[in-house]
């Protein structure tokens, strides 16, 4: 959740939004406090809306507002409309727009959705994401970049596209590779330590 600086217009609109019947975050987010992985309903949504411990709800919870409850996308774009949350994400460099599907398939199936990426490709990278198991380092997603690029990831592998060209394959170079790999191992050895802490 990326800070949207201040636009009167967004804010106003902020202001006249509420959740109402979506629950979307509520799968798309991890949340340790319950140990929940991201990716999976939360045993406490409630059905067509809402949580069933909304006093007593994980920090995580009561802080994230995505794209839309921000105000930063058009009233019927709300995420269960869309079937994906959307996002600005810090990247360290700069920001992105993150597109974490919430049924597989999701983005390719909605125009809607391609719609926003296409508002905001130019600007900055793209990146979608499915849920089906985000612990999986090789999970494939892909980035959409100005000019028509699309990068499409899976493990150290990226097949680049551009318009009027053949795709290409490239892999990481050996120095990603090790950083990778080290980074895998880390996060691996971290879960297995949260696991064994239950
Ligand atoms: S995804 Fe957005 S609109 Fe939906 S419940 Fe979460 S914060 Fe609210
Ligand atoms: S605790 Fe409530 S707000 Fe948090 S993920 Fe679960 S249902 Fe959603």
């Amino acid at each position: 959740m990326a800070n949207l600086g201040r636009d009167p217009e967004r804010e106003r609109r902020a202001a006249a939004r509420s959740c109402g019947a979506c629950s979307c975050c509520c799968h798309v987010l991890r949340v340790d406090e319950l140990s929940k992985p991201a990716g999976c309903d939360c045993v406490h949504q409630r059905e067509g809306g809402g949580c069933g411990i909304y006093e007593t709800r994980p920090p995580i919870c009561r802080g994230y507002r995505c794209l839309w409850l921000q105000g930063g996308l058009e009233e019927e774009e709300r995420p269960d409309r869309l079937g994906a949350v959307v996002d600005l994400e810090p990247t360290g460099v700069g920001v992105r727009l993150a597109i974490r599907e919430v049924r597989g398939g999701a983005f390719d199936a909605s125009p809607a959705l391609q719609a926003i990426a296409e508002r905001y490709r130019e600007s900055m990278p793209v990146r979608i994401t499915d849920t089906a198991d985000p612990t999986d380092p090789d999970r494939p997603y892909r980035v959409l970049l100005a000019g028509g690029v699309e990068h499409r990831v899976e493990g150290e592998w990226t097949e680049v596209r551009r318009p009027d060209r053949a795709p290409e394959r490239l892999r990481l170079g050996w120095a990603e590779r090790l950083a990778r790999r080290v980074g895998i191992w880390r996060r691996r050895r971290g879960l297995e330590t949260s696991a064994r802490g239950r």
